[in-house]
């Protein structure tokens, strides 16, 4: 019996250190964060920003409210006035971050690429309130991680809208929706 247990305990001490040794000389799958950088990859889905149209300087957003109703949590909130013509213009935009499950679902239905979850994810903070997001905030939250983009070109790929068939697409959305970022970035 105490043989036996012997074995049991050898051969796994064994199969252990087998395990340490092949993983010793392997490649780490973790990085020394914030020492080392973090690779994104294109699908991430970071913090919420409103995309500021590079000619106007304003948001892209029109006011059409499907965002709003497409959010799963419930935690976008979109105020806007209407003119004689009933053009809709946006007043306010709101998003409560901390309630998000980053379905990414706001950005593929917006037909117009106005919202957009950005490849940026160090955003922790100590209060609600940071996460809090308005429609400044959001525009802000585009202008900084605009900054630290190297491409001129920005694109994102829950811009499109996956499964639905080409012709029953927005216009914009069929021609493949990008920002111009050199744009802002001449302007500083
Ligand atoms: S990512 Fe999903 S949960 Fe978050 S705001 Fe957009 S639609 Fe709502
Ligand atoms: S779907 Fe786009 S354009 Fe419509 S309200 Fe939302 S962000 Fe604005």
């Amino acid at each position: 019996m105490r043989r036996k247990l012997y074995y049991i305990l050898f051969k796994d001490l064994l199969g252990g250190l087998l395990i340490t040794l092949k993983t010793l000389f392997k490649k780490p799958v973790t990085v020394q964060y914030p020492r080392e950088s973090v690779k994104i990859y294109p699908s991430f889905r970071g913090r919420h920003a409103l995309v500021r149209d590079p000619e106007t300087g304003l948001s892209k957003c029109v006011a059409c409210l499907k965002c709003v109703q497409v959010c799963p949590s419930r935690c976008i909130k979109v105020t806007y006035e209407e003119d004689v013509n009933g053009a809709r213009k946006l007043l306010n935009y709101e998003l409560e971050a901390l309630r998000c499950i980053y379905c990414g679902y706001c950005e593929e239905v917006c037909p117009v690429g106005a919202i957009v979850l950005t490849e940026w994810f160090e955003y922790s903070d100590t209060n609600r309130e940071s996460f809090l997001f308005d429609r400044e905030r959001l525009l802000l939250n585009w202008d900084e991680f605009v900054k630290k983009y190297t491409n001129n070109v920005y694109t994102n790929k829950f811009w499109d809208l996956r499964g639905v068939p080409e012709v029953n697409k927005p216009a914009l959305k069929r021609l493949g929706i990008q920002v111009n970022l050199q744009v802002l970035k001449d302007r500083g």
